[in-house]
């Protein structure tokens, strides 16, 4: 296993960490302990899950896996999160979850989630940062964190703030150029660094043709996902990479991946980026160059939620109201504000047919 430093928390943390949001048969604690302790005899240190993740079962799951890997003196560290914004929503969240997750404090808490910047304004507003200030002098939490699905400038004056101590953000093969700003922050901070969503949420497994630019030329026998998992670890920045695990076997597979990882230097990931637009044709890669409607439709956001009908539907989905409303907290009627300018189809550099795909959605 391979251990970063989690920002500057003194904390060592597992570059593989197990994310709680996917496990295949979450009543079946007996498995789920399984998986847990086998991903921390292989060095995972660092469990993430959430009060909403199977409606607390997660959390539950993760109690007892914490009690099977004290009682085997496996070291690991506890992340969860809170959507509650007063405090006392905070506290009560709060006791819940140390009695669900069988632990006295935890290690990394996150605001869980933050849309849009007047959402944090909201939520300050409310007087989060103070409770959660006095959450960590009275020893319940350890270090406060933020997840967010921001992009581009949003996230980076997002984590700018200086109250933060870590990062939980989406990033991947597939929308890499969507957060590099986060990286500003994330250096300029020395924030911990946790990317979710590794394999984009599914889309990288299922279509290795758009992800061929990942390989190291000459190694046709590296799978997509090993070199997706690679791509990531090559960013020194990233403290951990979550997995949702739904399977031992695949906690087996991380591991193996981790073990056989070969790092690239700076230059060969700058190269492997630069090759991914002739890749993606078509498929919105979230540059943003688009991002100035004038009529304020969040247009990388929409093209986003098309991507999904393009690589990732699902029977009985409607993958672009789907994406639209639980990643990006948009309603779909936005896209017919769109006066069909053409400002964004200029800018686009994937010459994508934005109107076109709008009115789609717009219906
Ligand atoms: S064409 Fe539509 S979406 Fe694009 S910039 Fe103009 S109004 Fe906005
Ligand atoms: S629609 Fe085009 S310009 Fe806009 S984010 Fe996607 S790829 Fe970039």
């Amino acid at each position: 296993m391979i251990f970063r430093d989690y920002g500057q928390t003194g904390k060592k943390v597992s570059l593989l960490g197990f994310g709680g949001m996917r496990f295949s048969h979450v009543d079946d604690h007996e498995e789920c302990v399984r998986m847990m302790v086998a991903a921390a005899e292989g060095g995972v240190n660092y469990f993430d899950t959430a009060p909403g993740y199977f409606e607390t079962k997660s959390e539950i799951v993760f109690g007892k896996g914490f009690a099977e890997l004290r009682r085997r003196n496996l070291p690991y560290y506890a992340a969860t999160k809170t959507f509650k914004t007063t405090e006392s929503d905070i506290r009560t969240e709060i006791e819940g979850q140390l009695k669900r997750l069988d632990i006295p404090a935890i290690d990394f808490y996150h605001i869980w989630c933050i849309t849009s910047l007047d959402n944090w304004q909201d939520r300050k507003k409310d007087g989060i940062l103070q409770t959660f200030k006095k959450l960590k002098e009275e020893g319940l939490i350890r270090h406060i964190c933020v997840s967010s699905h921001l992009i581009k400038d949003e996230i980076r004056e997002l984590l700018m703030e200086g109250v933060f101590e870590g990062v939980l953000f989406g990033y991947s093969a597939y929308n890499f150029q969507t957060r590099q700003e986060a990286f500003d922050a994330i250096r300029a901070r020395k924030l911990g660094a946790v990317v979710m969503n590794p394999l984009g949420g599914g889309i990288i497994p299922q279509h290795p043709e758009l992800f061929k630019f990942l390989h190291r030329p000459g190694d046709p026998g590296e799978g997509t996902v090993a070199a997706a998992l690679r791509f990531l670890w090559d960013h020194p920045e990233i403290s951990v990479t979550l997995e949702g695990f739904q399977t031992l076997a695949q906690v087996q597979e991380a591991l193996n991946a981790i073990n056989g990882y070969q790092p690239r230097t700076a230059a060969e990931l700058e190269a492997v980026k630069a090759r991914a637009d002739a890749s993606f044709e078509g498929i919105c890669t979230g540059c943003a160059y688009c991002d100035e409607c004038p009529q304020d439709i969040p247009i990388p956001q929409f093209m986003d939620a098309y991507n999904q009908k393009l690589l990732n539907s699902k029977p009985g989905v409607d993958p672009i109201a789907d994406r639209l409303k639980w990643h990006w907290q948009l309603d779909k009627s936005i896209a017919g504000k769109c006066v069909s300018c053409g400002q964004c189809e200029s800018a686009c550099t994937q010459h994508i047919n934005i109107i076109e795909r709008l009115k789609e959605i717009a219906g």
